[in-house]
């Protein structure tokens, strides 16, 4: 199944309701990077919300962007995402190994620790918007469900998953946001509370084989849900030789000079892939004019 995000509205659009299958995309990004079984769980959880989160903007080049900073041994994650689902990323260390936590799951929280979470949305404005909270649990869900109240004021309910296989490729990779519109009544969103708070987690619900459109209809089933629209959505990087050339101009002329001077060509990485580029010479010499 390919990934692909849903969307959909419930008790007469009081309620919007975003969920993901992402198992494909988290599983590239573990190829990508080498990662870990947790660091594969908690890349794969932000790349899910920020799939679903990027689907939320209209603009066609529109990018949101996820970066938590973190005092755990995974240092640091980013992601970003655009209003097509498209979505890449990287972690700041990818081979951090941890024993499971007090449930016997991959113990994301462990790996960030305590750290700051920015969501910067670029609308094509003169200033992008920037919304900074301090992690929670560092589990993510958690997180994005804090980010939303107190930097969006929207009441939310997130849930992600992603399960590992023995043989560390990813088994399963999900997620859902549950926003509360502000005339959604109070009943509703007792039933809801009370609702979400009996539900299954995300990765069991994709283990017993439900599909996004699925995951939604158990959570959102009794309030008339309405799937509006779904999307494919992918992990795709779209960098280039120029693009990276980019971050090399950023050296210092010294710098190189220095490199210049080695007489060997070089091989600079994409952060989000890591594709490798090869500059000759030649291509530096170039740059420094
Ligand atoms: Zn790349």
């Amino acid at each position: 199944m390919n990934d692909y995000i849903v969307r959909a509205t419930a008790a007469d659009s009081s309620i919007r309701a975003f969920a993901i299958t992402s198992k494909n995309m988290v599983e590239e990004a573990r190829e990508h990077h080498h990662t870990t079984p947790v660091i594969t769980a908690a890349l794969g959880r932000l790349l899910s919300a920020a799939s679903m989160m990027g689907s939320m903007m209209k603009g066609e080049k529109d990018l949101l962007t996820i970066q938590i900073q973190c005092s755990g041994p995974a240092q640091g994650l980013t992601v970003t995402a655009d209003s097509a689902g498209h979505v890449k990323g990287f972690p700041k260390v990818s081979d951090v190994v941890l024993p499971p936590n007090a449930l016997g799951k991959l113990d994301v929280g462990g790996a960030l620790g305590l750290g700051v979470m920015s969501v910067i949305k670029d609308m094509g404005l003169k200033e992008p918007y920037v919304g900074q909270t301090v992690l929670q649990t560092g589990e993510i869900a958690e997180d994005l469900t804090y980010y939303f109240a107190t930097s969006e004021q929207i009441p939310s309910a997130v849930g992600l998953g992603v399960l590992v296989e023995k043989d560390s490729s990813v088994k399963q990779a999900g997620g859902f946001i549950i926003q509360l519109m502000p005339f959604t009544p109070d009943d509703i969103i007792e039933k809801l509370e009370k609702k979400i708070g009996e539900i299954k987690s995300v990765t069991e619900m994709l283990e017993d084989g439900n599909t996004p459109e699925e995951i939604l209809e158990i959570i959102l089933g009794e309030f008339g849900l309405e799937i509006t629209d779904t999307m494919p959505a992918a992990f795709r990087c779209d960098c280039s030789k120029e693009r990276v050339s980019r971050a090399i101009a950023t050296l210092s002329r010294k710098d190189l000079d220095d490199i210049i001077n080695d007489g060997e060509s070089i091989e600079v990485k994409c952060q989000f892939c890591n594709r490798a580029y090869q500059f000759s010479i030649e291509d530096l010499k170039e740059m420094r004019k």
